[in-house]
């Protein structure tokens, strides 16, 4: 990748982990902060009109718990993105995306390569499977979110995070930091920032704006 290339990728942090995990919340607290910019795959997905193509394939696909495929996945990222730093809502020179449900396959951070630059990944690691499908009933009954309510579907999302994302961990081991993400919001955040500080290239690109 030329320098010229590499300048233009946007520098990002990742949140993974299986849905109820947090990612949301931590990705909401983190982009309240001026010079992170929250980006949610899912969130994107949700505010398109679902009469659009995107649209529609979001509502099969998320109806089952399953993803929206790679490519049509990346391309709308690419828009979302692009759009938003057009609208000067997200400022590519200044801010750190902190990307939350992308990439959710090895094939998606493959095709994202040429778009971001991914500092950090942190592993949101929450073992208990119960936990999650009990943080997630919650979350249904405040957010009317139809794949949150229905048991089936709920199951099936964390299987498809074993079956597709999971990898993912392999995928980014060598900038890959595991949080115990079991614990209280307020220490799962103390973890993250305390890795995202340390960060070489973050003190970096802080220090130059
Ligand atoms: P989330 O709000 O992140 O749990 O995402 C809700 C749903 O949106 C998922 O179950 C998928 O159907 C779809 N989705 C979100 N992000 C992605 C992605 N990166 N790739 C494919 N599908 C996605």
């Amino acid at each position: 990748m030329s320098p010229e290339d590499q300048k233009e990728r946007y520098k990002c942090f990742i949140l993974l982990g299986a849905p109820g995990c947090g990612k949301g919340t931590q990705g909401n607290i983190l982009g309240a902060i001026p010079r992170f910019y929250h980006f949610s795959m899912g969130d994107a997905f949700r505010s398109m009109d679902t009469r659009s193509d995107i649209g529609q394939e979001f509502v099969k696909c998320s109806r089952k718990g399953e993803l929206v495929p790679d490519e049509l996945t990346i391309r709308f990222f690419k828009i979302q993105a692009e759009a938003r730093a057009a609208l000067s809502m997200f400022k590519p020179d200044i801010d750190i995306l902190i990307l939350d449900g992308i990439p959710r396959s090895v094939e998606q951070a493959k095709l994202l390569e040429e778009h971001v630059d991914v500092l950090q990944l942190f592993h949101l690691s929450c073992p208990d499977r119960e936990e999650l499908v009990t943080r997630i009933r919650k979350r249904a009954i405040k957010s009317g979110r139809m794949d949150d309510a229905n048991e089936d579907v709920i199951r099936n999302r964390i299987r498809t995070y074993e079956e597709e994302t999971k990898d993912l961990v392999n995928f980014y081991s060598d900038r890959r930091s595991d949080i115990n993400a079991a614990q209280v919001p307020v220490k799962v955040l103390n973890d993250i920032l305390k890795v995202i500080f340390e960060h070489p290239e973050w003190q970096g690109f802080v220090g130059e704006v």
